[in-house]
């Protein structure tokens, strides 16, 4: 059965036409709509438009896909968790995929867990920047965080790099 489609981003694509008029309709997504990069009359023709959407603007079932903001304090934990809330969104989407309640069990995660694995296997340096983000994601896959309920390793099955100027494959 088809899922009810829901709340819509409001940042959902809207339709481009090509210079021979042809009228791409935004490509139908689970969350958000994209608009199709390329033309579908088979011109070639790129899609040139910009367009943003937002997480944080879709609901699903009622409940809102990124929860909770994530408060580090004064603590320099930006890194630890931005991916501790990255596992924990995973988490809530495959929850409300299936229906259930996003919060039971807890998706939420112990961000310094993290931080503590990094610094008994890294040491100090390096601190921050793009080193640490990728050094400390290899540790979310080699060694996991914590939940918040300690029940739980939550590892990322797998870390890549891509070119920070491919939409497409950051939308994917
Ligand atoms: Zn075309």
């Amino acid at each position: 059965m088809e899922r009810p489609r829901g709340r819509r981003s409001l940042k959902d694509a809207k339709y481009w036409r090509c210079s021979k008029g042809y009228k791409n309709q935004p490509e139908l997504h689970e969350f958000f709509d994209t608009p199709p990069f390329v033309c579908g009359c088979g011109c070639k023709q790129k899609h040139k438009g910009d367009f943003d959407f937002c997480l944080d603007h879709v609901t699903v079932n009622g409940s809102g896909l990124l929860g909770d903001f994530i408060d580090q304090a004064d603590e320099e934990l930006c890194i630890a968790c931005t991916y501790g809330k990255q596992l924990e969104v995973t988490k809530r989407i495959k929850y409300l995929m299936k229906g259930r309640n996003p919060e039971s069990p807890t998706p939420r995660v112990i961000p310094s867990d993290l931080d503590v694995k990094y610094e008994k296997m890294i040491g100090d340096y390096p601190k921050g920047g793009i080193a640490q983000l990728i050094l400390m994601g290899l540790i979310l896959k080699e060694q996991g965080i914590l939940n918040e309920s300690c029940t739980c390793i939550y590892k990322a099955s797998n870390v890549s790099v891509i070119p920070e100027k491919d939409p497409a494959r950051i939308v994917a």
